[in-house]
């Protein structure tokens, strides 16, 4: 099966404790896309503008990624600069730059408005509606945001909650959206509003994901060496619904499996700036750090 993203495609500058990445390729599509395609096809819905290169577009196409999607627009790329202190749960965006994102009207390619999977990465809540109305076929659908939306776009987002399948947040977004401190009760008032499950992205604090049935956490992996948090969130995403992709979509097993399969790969993501680490990436190195996590959680029932 195939996953549709539409996101943003962008020029980072992050500073980190362990260093600078200036211009470097990044966006949530991107960081969706590359991780995703180590598990389903993937068709990429953006804009970038006519600074981003052939050679920009080198890593999507080594990791096949469909490009037929991604428009070229008057302008400049969307740019974003952000760090972290020595807390790298949290980025501080020091600077947005919508460019040609903010007269983007995205259009789909021939054949894709029956995608199986559509994930609506981290993008303006409006453009993300407009995608979601395109992609009619889509047996499922998932979205993601950040706090510069919900602070700009609430009424946007709360009309997107009613049609999306399976959203992904951070905590500090969900507490953002909600009012809600307790993360259960944030969870269960977003699932009122329609998703089947919410993902709750804690960080270096794992994940948990909230359905219907309750709860399922995860702890992060345990890593000696983070040097970019930048694109945890897309990469865990990517992992979990490529997944999800591959395997057919649904059932309480493999929403799990999709869980750790997105740890995962967002473990890897963060060892190394932008897509660094990630485009080395080997499937014998996903399996190890896979068994790694069932080592990592096993425990035997009271004697
Ligand atoms: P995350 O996975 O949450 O770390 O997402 C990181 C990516 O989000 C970066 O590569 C940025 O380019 C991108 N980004 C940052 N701010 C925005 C925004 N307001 N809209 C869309 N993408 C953004």
């Amino acid at each position: 099966m195939s996953i549709l993203v539409v996101g943003s495609v962008a020029f980072d500058t992050v500073r980190t404790p362990f260093g600078e990445g200036r211009e470097v390729l990044g966006g949530s599509a991107t960081h969706f896309a590359v991780s995703a395609s180590f598990w389903t096809p993937v068709r990429l819905v953006a804009v970038v503008g006519e600074d981003f290169t052939d050679e920009h577009r080198e890593p999507l196409r080594l990791r096949s990624v469909d490009l037929a999607g991604l428009a070229t627009a008057k302008g400049r790329t969307f740019r974003w600069a952000g760090e972290y202190g020595d807390d790298l749960n949290t980025a501080r965006t020091l600077d947005t730059q919508l460019n040609v994102f903010a007269e983007f009207r995205p259009e789909i390619p021939h054949g894709w408005h029956d995608t199986p999977l559509l994930f609506l990465a981290n993008i303006d809540p409006e453009l993300q509606w407009e995608v979601l109305e395109k992609v009619h076929g889509a047996k499922l659908v998932a979205a993601d945001t950040m706090n510069y939306w919900i602070a700009s776009k609430p009424a946007a987002l709360e009309k997107l909650l009613t049609r999306v399948d399976l959203f992904l947040v951070n905590d500090a977004e969900i507490r953002q959206l909600t009012g809600e401190r307790n993360l259960v009760r944030a969870a269960e008032s977003l699932l009122a509003k329609g998703p089947a499950a919410v993902v709750v992205k804690r960080g270096e604090h794992g994940v948990v994901v909230f359905d219907r049935n309750g709860a399922f956490a995860l702890p992060a992996y345990p890593l000696r060496v983070v040097k970019d948090p930048t694109g945890a969130g897309d990469a865990f995403a990517g992992g979990f619904l490529g997944y999800l992709s591959s395997r057919g979509l649904d059932g309480e097993r493999d929403l799990r499996r999709a869980a750790v399969v997105g740890s995962v790969m967002a473990s890897y993501q963060v060892e190394d700036f932008s897509l660094d680490r990630v485009l080395k990436l080997t499937e014998p190195e996903i399996r190890e750090r896979y068994e790694d996590f069932s080592r990592l959680t096993r425990f035997d029932p009271l004697p």
